[in-house]
């Protein structure tokens, strides 16, 4: 069975290894069990009931409740040559019909539903189906505890107990503790098991830039999309109006930029996304109402304009970003005005202490000076051993200092300003500024007037908001923000009690250069050769109406810009292409390959140099791979050159002697031609292509 799976994720999805726990899950699902599968997303949740649907000699039923999803999931199957439709309130009665018959004469091994369709045919022609599994994606719909709860998936439970013997799968990217009991329960999961994968997304960088003026903000967002041209990326922001200034702003720097909100009307709201997600539009600036029916695996960055309302909202925002794998950035901006304003939306609102302090601990996050990621995961319930070094936190540590002397000039500004005053009038008496107010209330004849001179605003804040995140200070924001001494901070002004600062971080644009030329150096992709991969792929989307991402995502095309494949084995060998999408789309790609090649040579062989290098220094075959993120197969490839070329390399020690027996049997029976696949197909799929290819170059080289 183990073989069977693995064979069906490399020849389908052209895809190595199994994710961790994939494999357990898609195993105990072969054995007729009932599993629950909490995985972040991006994941690789589809994958633990798509591959048991082909293991499977019937269909499986998918329930989704992302209409707008179907479709590019089921485009996405069909171009790996997998049998799966759907069936929704988006499809006519004809197209119904035709779907309807394909699944009753078992040409179907995924049908994808809504839950209300599901609910609508279970009684007719779904019984006539001969069901295998069932998947229920987004399970946390069934949770009245949730944020997304839907009616309909509570009757799921009564479809299940009409299939005792079916292994069901519920899936979901969010539940906590009480919330993963209750969807077990709603949905009639008796004997399931949990996998929990970790919620730690690598790929994503996490940055938080704190009180940068609007102005500023817009330049910055600016610039950074200037830096990253042709890139997708979403810019959420907390209003309608907010989304249509900053779009409009983007667009008048030439970018290529649309703005998405509930106030649209539908289809204007479906060309949008539908834009975005063929490639068309480069950028969203939206409200959170966007994203929940996106499957781009290419966003390469998520900014917030504004704070978030929770942590929960802002780590399925940023995990649209990267879904493919690359590395990917986030960019969180937020003051003060956003939390006040959430502060009093919470107030008028229902479960205001829930809502609160959940939006409190989106603040500290904001504002911490420890790793982010750390922070983050914890909230979840996942523990980090280590620093991420992928925050900016870990990138720029904080200096602490002696802060007492400091702290005591603003401490003793509130308390001669009757703790009143709010941050920016503290400040402004402290650094001695002349406006209006000032002499109105007569601070410019404080003692403190002016002590802080030599330290800027912005640096004043910071240290101000340090002062309270360290409980010296209270932000009253229900008497208009006015800044109150704690009894910690009465300690500290009498000198009975110490502190220490930090330096404030500067977010600058210098900064970001540095990173983009660091990450630039990092991989050895050729940029031209794979803008120009994008732009055959973006020809054949527009030919075939799908999303540019569903024929090879960026990953898959940007080790075809490392690797140059220019043979069906070597394409064969790149991570992302099945079969069936080398057949269809192989000639293509390899075509623009070729020409790069022939006018820059020496690539190739720096790369089989590189491999040689690493060989040398006494790597394995599996670490070099590792170590160059490269497959196995075309490490076995560079040794099978290096091999032919005389070089020392002990091909001999990587394949059995029976191996090379049965393939030279099936190499001359198939009239020796250099083709791994036949040669591979005529081996039942039993031996490798990695193997395959060892055992050709030892055959020729010892004749
Ligand atoms: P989720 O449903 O959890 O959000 P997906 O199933 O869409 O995640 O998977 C995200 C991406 O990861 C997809 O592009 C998918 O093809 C890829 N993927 C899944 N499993 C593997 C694997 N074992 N190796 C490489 N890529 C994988
Ligand atoms: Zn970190």
């Amino acid at each position: 069975m183990i073989k069977q799976t693995h064979t069906l994720l490399k020849n389908i999805y052209g895809y190595e290894n199994f994710r961790p726990l994939q494999e357990e899950i898609i195993d105990r699902t072969i054995n007729g069990k009932d599993s629950f599968v909490l995985m972040p997303t991006g994941g690789g949740k589809s994958m633990c009931f798509q591959i048991p649907a082909l293991v499977f000699d019937g269909i499986t039923i998918v329930v989704s409740p992302l209409i707008s999803l179907m479709k590019d999931q089921v485009q996405a199957l069909k171009a790996n040559g997998i049998k799966a439709d759907f069936f929704n309130s988006s499809i006519s009665t004809q197209e119904e019909n035709k779907v309807i018959n394909s699944a009753i004469n078992g040409e179907l091994q995924l049908l994808y539903l809504s839950p209300e369709k599901l609910i609508s045919v279970s009684n007719t022609w779904l019984k006539q189906l001969n069901i295998k599994l069932v998947a229920i994606d987004e399970a946390h719909c069934v949770s009245m505890w949730g944020h997304d709860f839907r009616p309909e998936y509570t009757q799921l439970k009564v479809f299940r107990n009409s299939l005792p013997l079916v292994p069901f799968m519920a899936l979901t990217a969010t539940a906590d503790k009480s919330a993963r009991k209750d969807i077990e329960e709603q949905l009639g999961l008796t004997n399931s098991k949990l996998f929990i994968s970790s919620f730690d997304r690598k790929n994503l960088s996490i940055e938080v830039r704190g009180q940068v003026q609007k102005k500023k903000k817009l330049q910055e967002i600016a610039n950074f999309i200037e830096r990253r041209k042709n890139e997708s990326g979403i810019i959420y922001c907390l209003s309608r109006k907010n989304t249509e200034e900053v779009a409009s702003y983007l667009k008048q720097n030439g970018h290529s930029v649309a703005f998405y909100h509930a106030g649209m009307n539908t289809e204007d709201r479906e060309s949008t996304q539908t834009d975005f997600i063929n490639d068309d539009t480069k950028i969203i600036v939206a409200t959170i109402a966007f994203g929940m029916g996106i499957d781009k695996s290419n966003v390469r960055f998520v900014i917030h304009y504004n704070l978030p309302k929770n942590l929960e909202g802002y780590y399925q925002e940023i995990g649209r970003a990267g879904r493919d794998g690359l590395p990917s950035e986030t960019i969180l901006y937020y003051n003060m005005r956003d939390f006040v304003l959430y502060s009093q939306f919470a107030d008028n609102g229902a479960n205001t202490v829930m809502q609160k302090e959940k939006l409190n601990r989106m603040l500290q996050f904001a504002e911490a000076k420890s790793c982010r990621r750390k922070i983050l995961l914890s909230y979840f319930g996942e523990h980090l051993k280590e620093d991420c070094g992928n925050c900016d936190v870990c990138e720029n540590p904080p200096k602490s200092f002696e802060g007492s002397i400091l702290t005591q000039k603003a401490l003793s500004g509130i308390v001669r300003m009757g703790e009143k005053d709010g941050i920016t009038m503290l400040i402004n008496v402290l650094r001695g500024s002349n406006n209006a107010d000032i002499h109105t209330k007569q601070y410019s004849t404080l003692k403190t007037y002016g002590i802080g001179r030599d330290i800027s605003f912005f640096d004043w804040r910071d240290y101000v908001i340090q002062m309270a995140n360290q409980g010296l200070i209270e932000i009253m924001y229900s008497e208009n923000s006015a800044l109150k001494i704690t009894s910690i901070g009465w300690e500290v002004l009498k000198g009975e009690k110490t502190v220490r600062l930090t330096t404030p971080l500067t977010s600058d644009d210098k900064k970001q250069q540095q990173k983009v030329v660091k990450n630039a150096s990092k991989s050895n992709t050729n940029t031209d050769l794979f803008t120009a991969l994008k732009k055959v792929r973006y020809a054949i989307s527009k030919e075939e109406k799908m999303p540019a991402y569903i024929i090879f995502n960026d990953k898959t095309l940007k080790l075809m810009a490392s690797e140059l494949p220019v043979t069906e084995n070597e394409f064969l060998a790149i991570s992302g292409v099945g079969i069936n999408k080398m057949e269809k789309y192989g000639e293509e790609f390899m075509n623009v390959i070729r020409q790069f090649k022939e006018t820059s040579k020496p690539r190739k062989i720096n790369t089989i140099q590189e491999t040689f290098k690493l060989y040398k220094e006494n790597l394995s075959p599996v670490k070099i791979a590792e170590k160059r993120n490269l497959s196995i197969t075309t490490i076995y490839s560079h040794l099978s050159q290096l091999y032919s070329e005389g070089k020392a390399v002990k091909l001999e020690k990587y394949v059995r002697k029976e191996t090379i027996d049965k393939v030279r049997v099936a190499f001359n029976k198939l009239n020796r031609k250099i083709e791994l696949k036949p040669i591979y197909e005529h081996l039942n799929e039993e031996i490798s292509y990695g193997e395959i290819r060892l055992s050709i170059t030892l055959i020729l080289k010892n004749e």
